[in-house]
């Protein structure tokens, strides 16, 4: 056992290389390639030093479960950017691939008195649970004169998670939503219960998958319906497999947290 998990840049750039060539494996064997999935790095244990290493190979998903980590971290990597950017101008080359603008997800529990908070900082929101969370969304994406990009969070395994709509009611909600002008509703994202053996997730994808399908033939979201959020670092490629085009990786990418922290 080591104390410091601090995995370095080199290594970093290692584990990164990895999951892309697992998330490449898996999405073939679901028919796919690659490109068609989306990784968004989960960075809530992640150093800022970690997150600019990412974002400079060229990564611009990242995602945050805190509303508290979001709020700090998304200003700090603007600035950052702002001065690769003025700092490419001066020598183009410099920064090759370094993408303008990174994409913010908020993949947590979202209270609504942090929506004011949250919203303007967020690409996509993937954890809307409650028509009075959607409603609040929907007053601040009126008065901020925008549409907010959203997904519902979806409880498919039934048992002791906090969060989540109970799969019967997900698609009242959606329905729900359809009426919200300055929302839109892009999918579904799931948590599968935590355990060492991903196929033991495969039945909650899969059924998961399912309420997509249900949500697609709807024609909700204006055709926009089109994100499947499901598998984390120990199940994102049975998540490929069962039809998840996003995919949320914390721990393959920059290490467990030691004990204390979670
Ligand atoms: C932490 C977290 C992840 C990433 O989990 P890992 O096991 O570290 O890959 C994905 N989704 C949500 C909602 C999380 O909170």
């Amino acid at each position: 056992m080591t104390t410091d998990n601090i995995i370095s840049p080199t290594q970093l750039r290692d584990a990164y290389d990895q999951i892309n060539e697992r998330i490449d494996q898996a999405a073939r064997r679901s028919g796919r390639k690659g490109k068609d999935i989306v990784m968004v790095a989960v960075t809530k244990n992640a150093t800022p030093d970690q997150i600019r290493t990412l974002v400079e190979m060229g990564h611009a998903d990242l995602g945050e479960n805190r509303v508290q980590q979001l709020t700090q971290r998304a200003p700090q990597l603007n600035e950052f950017l702002a001065r690769k950017k003025t700092l490419s101008r001066a020598a183009p080359q410099s920064s090759l691939g370094i993408p303008d603008q990174v994409r913010w997800h908020m993949i947590g529990h979202l209270q609504r008195n942090k929506v004011k908070q949250v919203a303007p900082l967020t690409a996509l929101i993937h954890s809307v649970d409650s028509l009075r969370l959607a409603e609040e969304l929907h007053n601040y994406a009126a008065r901020a004169d925008r549409i907010v990009d959203i997904l519902i969070q979806v409880n498919s395994s039934g048992e002791e998670q906090k969060f989540g709509v109970a799969a019967p009611a997900v698609l009242h909600l959606a329905e729900q939503i359809e009426t919200m002008m300055h929302l839109r509703l892009r999918g579904i994202m799931t948590m599968a219960p935590y355990s060492d053996n991903p196929e033991d997730s495969r039945p909650v994808f899969s059924r998961t998958a399912d309420i997509f399908e249900d949500l697609q033939k709807e024609k909700l979201g204006g055709g926009n319906c089109n994100v499947l959020s499901m598998g984390m670092s120990g199940d994102f490629e049975v998540a490929i497999e069962e039809g998840a085009n996003v995919v949320r990786i914390g721990r393959a990418l920059f290490g467990s947290p030691p004990p204390e922290a979670e």
